[in-house]
């Protein structure tokens, strides 16, 4: 059984109790996070979401760069009015350089790219640029809360970026 064929099952019992049908689509809290994809966060989880509350846009590091595209449609299309960035501790995106990675796809794939790949070796500093970029985004809303957090893999806890 393939891991699709597994989903199908869990979502069968997902669906068998399902009672949230009829949830308007802009999120209910009105807030955007933009979060990494590392397996080890289940943002809904430690964040308390519920289905309808809020878009969590993720991508490897949870960067902004990767986000704007997202938020745009967030926030002119859906109402958000906050963007909460959360980086996280041991994160892949601080395992390798946008160089190495563009040069392995070489040798793999015998493409050559240049896209950006968003890696980053200082993790408080990473949250740091990405808030400011969704801050002065001049595709994003001006004078929101836009806040950022580095969640702990360890201990489960968020830390505050200031
Ligand atoms: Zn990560």
């Amino acid at each position: 059984m393939s891991v699709a064929d597994e989903f199908v099952q869990a979502d069968q019992q997902y669906a068998a109790t399902f009672t949230k049908g009829d949830l308007p689509m802009p999120p209910g809290r009105r807030v955007a996070v933009v979060t990494c994809m590392d397996a080890r966060l289940d943002p809904a989880r430690f964040l308390g979401l519920h289905e309808g509350d809020a878009h969590v846009i993720r991508n490897a590091g949870g960067r902004a760069a990767d986000a704007i595209r997202s938020l745009v449609i967030s926030q002119q299309l859906l109402g958000t009015r906050e963007v909460v960035v959360i980086h996280h501790t041991d994160c892949g995106m601080l395992t390798f350089t946008d160089d190495a990675l563009r040069q392995k796809v070489e040798q793999d794939l015998g493409v050559r790219t240049d896209i950006p790949f968003y890696s980053f070796t200082d993790l408080e500093q990473s949250v740091r640029d990405d808030v400011r970029e969704i801050g002065t985004s001049p595709l994003l809303l001006k004078d929101i809360p836009v806040s950022g957090y580095i969640y702990d893999v360890k201990t489960g806890q968020l830390h505050k970026v200031e």
